[in-house]
């Protein structure tokens, strides 16, 4: 603790070293000081003229002083002074007490920083943004600005990091904050909110809102430019865009709702195309809200058995029917019956495809083996289909024995339909496809033409079957483009000693065109819609009953 004496005049009788080292003076200098020199800083001439009050009425004062010590470096103390009377009321003495907290103060701002920015970035982060926009929200009502929110993410990240490692996603997000601070003014906030996520929240915009939107719009615009220049990393170039949701606010928008908004916006960003920015409307939130209900009530659907399968054949060029592929429907409460346009991707968004996919299994598993004493069904194999996230999830394959070898059926009369966008790490693909092939399970490739695989990568798979995607069946006929696809699946299969199937027809004419090029199996509302179970059999058992007569052959 440091301690000094004055006199009556506050001119320093005494000193102890503490005192010399807490301020940086030599005990000599010290002596005949006046105390003042503890409020050097212009900062603290109020605190000077608090202090001469205090003891001149009271004769005591406490608390904290940050001052410079002689070399000009920063000292905090607690101080504690009082004053001494002597005996027969002469003069009185002051006693200084000093106790150094520089280095608490210090670690302080150390928490402080920690606790309020991003250590990567040093950016402020989601606690420190929330305090700005509470600041700016508070501000409002006097002021009739507006403010923007705009919320940042990397369209690519993931990649870079999955590829070139960690260190790499780092100085990218490093460089990143550093091309956002450059873009925007100095009073406006950048801040780091998650792996790849940033916002940037800009006060003190046009009161007009039309003006606001537009000043957000060409900050925006400059962000989007300013994050897709090329990146140099270590030895490398990296590209990368951005997708930016902006929300504009004013007085009386909710805290929360601020950020919420424009993550909608970004999403929506995104779904427009990448690299690009996306205002929040609020009919995001109806639908927003909407999509959450819906996940909502999915969880709950096989709860109450409101999941089905419906079957659509799959026929030959006579008209016989080899197979079926079974399509999920929901029998929601109250929509009415709902196609997988509608909520398969809010499954395989929620992760709910897992459970589903299993179930769908399973269904397709109690048909085969009910099927299986039925001379008219018996043969019909039963194609399922499979999400990237099933297929995905390292569970699937024990999982997909367990229902098999429960349900004991024939596991060749299942099929499963993979997509190409489930083909990136082909080594462990092929090697979960083998797996399931020990149980007699064949394999499709459903929608095939549509993606990128490559044909090194298909001939590794233990594949049966391509499928020829709708699309080009449905444009070959008048788009040369599309024929060529088409002529070329049907070969590929051929030679890679694959059958090939063509889906979505709804034409004759397509189906000789087909012919010609020797597709084998077709699928489409030319032949049957996809079908509740009863009226499958049903149409099932007539063909059986029935045998196509013989003018519709060839
Ligand atoms: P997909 O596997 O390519 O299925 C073919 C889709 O084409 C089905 O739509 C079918 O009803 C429709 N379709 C069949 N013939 C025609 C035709 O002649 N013209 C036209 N325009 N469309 C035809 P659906 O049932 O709406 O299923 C859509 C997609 O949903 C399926 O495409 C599949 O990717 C997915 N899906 C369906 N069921 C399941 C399931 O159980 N699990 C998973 N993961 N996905 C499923
Ligand atoms: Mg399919
Ligand atoms: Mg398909």
């Amino acid at each position: 603790m440091g301690i000094c004496i004055t006199d009556t005049y506050g001119l320093i009788l005494e000193a102890n070293s503490a005192f010399s080292k807490i301020t940086g003076h030599t005990l000599n200098n010290l002596r005949k000081k006046h105390f003042d020199f503890l409020f050097s800083l212009p900062d603290n001439a109020a605190l000077k003229a608090t202090v001469h009050e205090a003891l001149s009425f009271k004769g005591e004062w406490e608390g904290e002083i940050r001052d410079a010590r002689k070399d000009g470096t920063i000292f905090t103390v607690w101080m504690n002074v009082s004053k001494v009377p002597t005996e027969g009321n002469l003069d009185s003495y002051y006693v200084f007490c000093l106790y150094d907290i520089t280095a608490s103060k210090v670690s302080q701002e150390e928490i402080h920083h920690l606790a309020y920015f991003d250590s990567l970035t040093q950016l402020p982060n989601r606690r420190k943004l929330n305090d700005r926009l509470s600041r700016i929200l508070s501000t409002m009502p006097r002021s009739h600005f507006h403010g923007a929110a705009l919320f940042i993410d990397l369209d690519n990240f993931k990649s870079l990091n999955d590829t070139k490692g960690h260190a790499a996603g780092d100085q990218l997000l490093i460089e990143v904050g550093n091309r956002l601070q450059r873009t925007v003014r100095e009073g406006d906030t950048v801040a780091r909110v998650g792996g790849d996520e940033f916002v940037v929240l800009l006060g003190e915009l046009s009161a007009d809102l039309a003006e606001a939107s537009h000043q957000a719009n060409t900050i925006g615009t400059k962000i989007l430019n300013a994050l897709s220049q090329p990146y140099t990393l270590d030895d490398f170039e990296f590209n990368c865009s951005a997708s930016i949701g902006i929300n504009i606010f004013g007085h009386g928008d909710l805290a929360q709702e601020v950020f919420q908004h424009a993550d909608m916006a970004m999403y929506q960003a995104k779904k427009n195309g990448r690299n690009s920015l996306c205002f929040y409307d609020p009919l995001m939130k109806e639908s927003a809200t909407a999509y959450a209900n819906l996940e909502q009530e999915l969880g709950r659907a096989m709860e109450f058995d409101q999941l089905a399968l419906f079957f659509q054949p799959q026929f030959d060029y006579a008209g016989k029917i080899l197979s079926a592929e079974a399509l999920l429907r929901w029998f929601h409460p109250s929509r009415g019956l709902l196609e997988p346009a509608e909520f398969i991707s809010i499954a395989e968004d929620s992760g709910l495809i897992v459970p589903i996919g299993f179930w769908v299994i399973e269904c397709a598993c109690e048909q085969i083996r009910r099927s299986a004493s039925d001379p008219a069904l018996c043969k019909l194999q039963i194609a399922i289909n499979v999400s990237a996230r099933q297929f995905q999830d390292p569970d699937f394959v024990r999982k997909t024995f367990q229902l098999v070898q429960i349900s004991g059926i024939d596991g060749s009369m299942l099929k499963l339909e993979l997509t190409e966008s489930m083909m990136h790490n082909i080594d462990q693909v092929r090697e979960k496809m083998e797996k399931i092939c020990e149980l007699g399970i064949r394999f499709s490739l459903d929608d095939f033409g549509t993606g990128y695989s490559s044909l090194a990568s298909i001939i590794k798979l233990p594949l049966e079957q391509l499928k020829i995607d709708q699309i080009f069946i449905r444009n070959m006929l008048s788009n040369p483009g599309d024929t060529i696809v088409v002529k070329t699946i049907i070969a590929m299969a051929h030679s890679l000693g694959m059958n090939v199937i063509a889906e979505g027809l709804e034409t004759e004419e397509e189906k000789h065109f087909l012919k010609d090029l020797g597709c084998s199996s077709y699928q489409g509302y030319l032949l049957s819609p996809p079908l509740p179970l009863p009226l499958f059999e049903n149409l099932c058992q007539q063909h059986a009953n029935f045998p196509t007569p013989a003018h519709t052959l060839a």
